[in-house]
């Protein structure tokens, strides 16, 4: 039997309606930008395997990193006990997170970074003795797929068998350029009735919507109505952060600060599942008590994985190299370049860059579907072309692993830029 074959047998794939998918390519090796399947085909992989992996497949310097520990100290549970890895890299992470994070807490994924963040902004406010039931969230918006993130979550079929039980989100427009009064009144509307206990959002950049930008300004306008407001606001920095929008983080672009952020995606540069919630000293209060109940239950198993730690230290030792910013410096200036070549085509409707992150929209007769006919025709044709990009509906985004190199970046938009002549 073939991989592909044996994949079928037992497999179920994310995000995939087996009977209408095409199937799956099985890799076997990869280095840098570069995946090579079982054919020995050669691809390079444009969106960092789903943003996780900024400094290269198979990094050399994390995977000894991760030897290491893994030959030190592999796991030790984290209730009751703690370890050097989780502290250092604590201390590293509030050294360039925004001033007001003091404290954090581990998880396995985006997801339940999420969902931590979410039951205590809810928590937060019980313990305190004023129930509050309503989470804010924007329209479109991805923070995951267990329920308190799915509900948070606004792209609805992703969403839609679940309706009625999820918990109550209240949603607002995001303030997309000359739009953005639209989204300060409905905030306005949304904190009145006293009932919302936090806003979640994906700063500047929602990433599964098509990588949808806004600027930092009106950013800034939201958290200072939900200051005014007591409504707690919580950053999702799952994709956005470890320089994708050419700073640490996205907050880094604002003058008002989150009180929580969720961390994951490249936090281990892609090789151990690993997540982080982080609070302001004023949470964290909240929940400290001589009462046992005011205390955050809330674990997993393998929170706080020295491995994983020992691979996010790794990460952001070479997040911090100069090489590394250099890349980022270069990859955006590629990408305006980009923009500039491309921005006239008669089949581009919109396109966008912030930091690595570069995203076109192409011309569409009626409004195209997530996973839509020409969506899966642009899917096909850049696999062909040994480039792995995963268009959204209409919209084709570029988010490269750093360490891409120039020629590599520019077959990316050569097949970018045919794909146009075929749709
Ligand atoms: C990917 C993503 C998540 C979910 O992370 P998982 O690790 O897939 O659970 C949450 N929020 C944002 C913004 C994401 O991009």
């Amino acid at each position: 039997m073939t991989l592909i074959e044996r994949d079928s047998q037992y497999l179920w794939h994310p995000y995939t309606q087996h009977k209408t998918a095409a199937l799956p390519i099985a890799i076997t090796k990869g280095e840098g930008a570069l995946l090579w399947d079982e054919n020995q085909k050669e691809y390079i992989d444009a969106i960092a395997s789903w943003w996780v992996n900024p400094y290269g497949h198979s990094n050399k310097f994390i995977a000894d990193a991760i030897y290491k520990q893994l030959t030190t100290l592999e796991h030790v549970l984290f209730g009751g006990f703690t370890h050097v890895p989780a502290i250092v890299l604590a201390e590293k992470l509030m050294a360039i997170l925004p001033i007001n994070q003091k404290k954090l807490f581990f998880s396995d994924n985006g997801s339940t970074a999420v969902e931590i963040a979410i039951k205590v902004a809810l928590q937060s406010f019980f313990n305190k003795g004023t129930k509050k039931t309503t989470i804010i969230a924007f329209e479109n918006a991805f923070h995951g797929d267990t329920f308190g993130a799915m509900a948070a979550s606004g792209i609805s079929f992703f969403t839609e068998s679940f309706q009625g039980m999820l918990i109550d989100v209240v949603r607002i427009p995001v303030p997309i350029k000359g739009q953005e009064q639209f989204s300060f009144d409905a905030l306005n509307k949304a904190v009145e009735s006293g009932n919302c206990a936090g806003f979640i959002f994906e700063p500047l950049v929602q990433g599964a919507a098509g990588m949808v930008m806004y600027e930092p300004e009106a950013l800034d306008q939201l958290l200072r109505i939900c200051q005014e407001h007591n409504v707690l606001t919580i950053a999702d920095e799952v994709m956005t952060g470890f320089g994708k929008t050419g700073r640490n983080f996205a907050c880094d672009y604002l003058t008002q600060k989150p009180n929580m952020m969720c961390l994951s995606k490249a936090l281990t540069g892609g090789t151990i599942p690993m997540a982080i919630t982080t609070f302001t000293q004023d949470i964290f209060d909240a929940f400290y008590d001589e009462d046992i109940n005011k205390a955050l239950f809330h674990g997993h198993t393998f929170t706080a994985n020295p491995t994983g730690c020992a691979a996010a230290l790794a990460s952001l030792e070479l997040l911090q190299t100069e090489e590394m910013q250099n890349n980022l410096i270069r990859i955006n200036t590629s990408h305006l370049d980009f923009k500039k070549r491309v921005e006239n085509h008669p089949m581009v409707t919109a396109t966008r860059v912030l930091g690595v992150i570069f995203a076109l929209e192409i011309k569409t007769e009626s409004s195209a579907s997530y996973y839509g006919t020409l969506r899966n025709k642009l899917y096909a044709f850049f696999i062909e072309n040994g480039v792995i990009l995963r268009p959204v509906g209409n919209i084709v985004y570029i988010l490269p692993p750093y360490v891409i190199t120039d020629a590599q970046l520019q077959k990316v938009y050569e097949v970018v830029e045919s794909a146009l002549e075929i749709v």
